[in-house]
């Protein structure tokens, strides 16, 4: 069994598992509890309309043949330019097809953010952005976004920013977990989920709060122990 993939929420956060070719969705809501030893690690292969096909080659998440480049132009579709902010003062920019705006803010675990811009197509949408990288990042990390996971954001300095750019609309998000501090980060598949935040999977295992990148995680073969215990308890139905 391999960790072949995940979903991030808001509505239904999840890790694929491949076994077999087939693959199962397991919930990354509260409360779940999640064994999963992480074993070798080697390329995810690709999951193609349910069915899963295995890699053995060595690069992970993904060896070159299964790496999937993301440069898509939408050219005819509706852009907002977004600024996004991450607890404490980390900003960034970023643009996304109109409709998805509320969904890639979630995906990238922001805390908040502003609509700043509409522009009638993803090629315009690039330049405004590149406009406005040459002061506000475009990019921000996952090891950053994790060091944050227990702050919150810097009020006066996001307030300032949106002086600057006029927002057309603001949001706040909530992910519906509140940590006292700052988490161990780890790459780590067993515990109980205290929640998702983007990529960033919260777990909770034996009085230590950890955070792992969903990223991660994918290509990790699950150690055969864990395996064998879940069969057993499947066979108890
Ligand atoms: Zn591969």
């Amino acid at each position: 069994m391999q960790i072949a993939g995940y979903r991030t929420g808001p509505d239904d956060p999840a890790l694929l598992l491949a076994a077999d070719g087939s693959v199962e969705r397991v919930s990354l809501e509260p409360s779940v509890e999640l064994a999963y030893p992480l074993g070798e690690r080697h390329c995810a292969g690709v999951i193609d309309d349910g069915t899963h096909y295995p890699c053995d080659r060595e690069p992970a998440p993904y060896c070159d043949r299964h790496t999937h480049e993301w440069a898509p132009t939408y050219a005819d579709e509706e852009h907002a330019i977004y600024l996004a902010a991450f607890a404490p003062a980390m900003f960034k920019v970023g643009i996304t097809r109109s409709w998805r705006l509320d969904t890639r803010l979630r995906e990238q675990g922001a805390d908040r953010a502003a609509h700043i811009h509409t522009v009638s197509s993803g090629p315009i949408a690039r330049g405004v952005e590149r406009e406005i990288a040459a002061e506000i990042p475009e990019a921000v990390r996952v090891e950053t976004k994790i060091e944050g996971l227990a702050a919150t954001v810097d009020h006066d300095a996001w307030e300032a920013l949106l002086e600057e750019h006029a927002p057309i609309e603001t949001f706040e998000f909530d992910y519906g977990f509140a940590l006292p501090e700052r988490p161990v980060a780890e790459r780590l598949a067993t515990g109980i989920v205290l929640g998702t935040k983007g990529r960033i999977l919260v777990l909770e295992r034996a009085g230590t709060t950890y955070a792992t990148d969903l990223r991660e995680l994918v290509g990790y073969e699950i150690a055969a122990e864990s395996t064998r215990d879940r069969q057993a308890s499947l066979g108890a139905f």
